[in-house]
């Protein structure tokens, strides 16, 4: 046995990797990571008829997205059905479960009369302590004994100690009459032949956790350690609706929401670290502890998303930064980089992640880059570009041709030029941000000009400053 802490996401393949999931699975990959411990990914596929391999493959995207690599291989559920059910055997055989041969049609019928005389419907199987000669040949389900006294206490690292009555349990089914285990088997098995030690979870599995401990209990196995988190809400406290965040994580990223802040965001979405709001995945792992997680929900907040998206960008190396937008472009379908646009935008890039929150963001101000002459000016740019404005880019042309070029050598110019002119630097501005981007709005003018070199500039000017009126 070592101390290691080995954690596990465990998502049933049933549709997109929604946002608590993708929460759910950072948690447990940052308390893993920060320990030097390992993240297992188990795919809960039992449910044959809504586990779909389009899930799966939705959910192993979402995470790569996210960057919450897994140690080792995907570990199917299904498959270990096998295993599972020699659990349920080997429980039989040490009397600490029972062969019953209860009917749906008897449970059914014990349901309702209990329902009458006002009494639990919790099923009491009449084969519980029947002795082996009087079983019929017939189909029969394996059920755990269940302890019908005292009380069971499951210690949940973000809830407390919450108390059960074991008279509130059943003698859950372990093997069906099909010979298939049930899930709640399948879970704590796996989670005990994984070595998982935490099991970190949505609290909507609390109720599971009584029953499970059951088995591991009969099987005198170690309890993991628990923490089940609150659920997301929506920014009105209700329920995380699709218009509010509940959609899957691809959907962020078609956003275009960098990875690290989604990272940065959803680890803040129900934990705290002090007054800490950003941070890098070092200090998140370094930092993460089940101390930090609330108790109550926490609530889906896009501002904030957008806020530290924003922070995540600005401190971004620009290679890694153009890489993943070269991702982003490819999720939403859009044309790649062109070697020539890419190595330009990486020389823009300084500039252009100052002040954007997404992709779109991003793209939108690297406008200048993107675009190839001519340069066509939007309506608002367009407005810059009068008579008055064309000749003051034309008398600035061969200024600039004698400029030294760089952002010292460019401001003298510019600022020797409007002094003559009697103008301010104002005025000459929003012309040269239509000649050069063909935008109102754009990164500093001087940015825009290193950028594009003096040739490109140069050529940008003359074309505006040529162009005709209503052009
Ligand atoms: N498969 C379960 C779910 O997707 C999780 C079970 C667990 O974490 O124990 O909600």
């Amino acid at each position: 046995m070592t101390d290691q802490v080995v954690t596990r996401f465990a998502p049933s393949p049933t549709g997109y990797l929604h946002i608590g999931g993708a929460r759910t699975a950072l948690f447990n990959w940052l308390y893993a990571r920060g320990r030097d411990g390992k993240f297992l990914l188990r795919i809960e596929d039992t449910d044959r008829a809504r586990s779909t391999p389009e899930a799966t493959e939705a959910i192993l995207q979402g995470l790569s997205w996210l960057g919450l690599d897994h140690d080792g291989d995907v570990v199917s559920q299904f498959e270990g059905a096998a295993r599972h059910a020699e659990v349920a055997r080997q429980l039989l055989a040490e009397g600490k479960a029972y062969k019953c041969f209860s009917t749906q049609e008897e449970i059914q019928a014990f349901r309702e009369q209990a329902r009458a005389e006002g009494k639990s419907t919790l099923f009491r199987s009449p084969w519980r302590e029947a002795n082996a000669s009087t079983h019929p040949d017939a189909p029969f389900a394996i059920r755990i004994k269940a302890p019908n006294e005292g009380t069971t206490v499951i210690r949940d690292e973000v809830q407390g100690d919450v108390t059960i009555r074991n008279d509130q349990l059943d003698d859950m089914i372990l093997l069906r009459s099909d010979g298939t285990p049930v899930y709640m088997l399948a879970v704590v098995v796996d989670d005990h032949d994984m070595g998982v030690t935490h099991v970190i979870r949505g609290d909507d599995h609390l109720n599971n956790a009584a029953r499970q401990m059951m088995i591991y209990q009969a099987m005198g196995w170690t309890v993991p350690v628990w923490a089940h988190i609150p659920l997301i809400h929506g920014p009105d406290g209700k329920k995380l609706s699709k218009r509010h965040g509940a959609l899957g994580a691809e959907e962020y990223q078609k956003m275009g929401y960098p990875a690290a802040g989604m990272r940065n965001y959803l680890a803040r979405l129900g934990w705290s670290h002090g007054d800490d709001e950003f941070f890098s995945d070092a200090q998140a792992q370094d930092w993460f502890d089940l101390d930090g997680i609330g108790k109550s929900p926490a609530r889906f907040d896009t501002k904030k998303l957008e806020n530290l998206c924003g922070q995540h960008i600005a401190v971004s190396d620009d290679a890694a930064l153009l890489h993943e937008l070269g991702d982003f472009l490819a999720a939403t379908g859009s044309h790649p980089l062109s070697d020539e646009k890419s190595a330009l935008m990486q020389r823009a890039m300084y500039c252009l992640k100052e002040r954007a929150k997404t992709f779109p963001e991003l793209l939108d101000k690297a406008e200048f880059v993107l675009a190839s002459r001519p340069i066509e000016p939007d309506e608002k740019a367009a407005k810059n570009l009068d008579t008055v404005s064309r000749c003051i880019l034309n008398e600035l042309t061969p200024q600039l041709q004698n400029a030294s070029w760089t952002r010292d050598g460019l401001e003298a110019v510019t600022g020797a030029f409007a002094d003559a002119k009697e103008i301010k630097f104002g005025k000459m501005a929003g012309p040269l941000r239509a000649a050069l981007a063909g935008r109102a709005a754009t990164p500093s003018v001087f940015d825009m000009m290193l950028v594009l070199g003096r040739d490109e500039t140069v050529a940008r000017i003359e074309e505006a400053s040529q162009q005709k009126d209503g052009t």
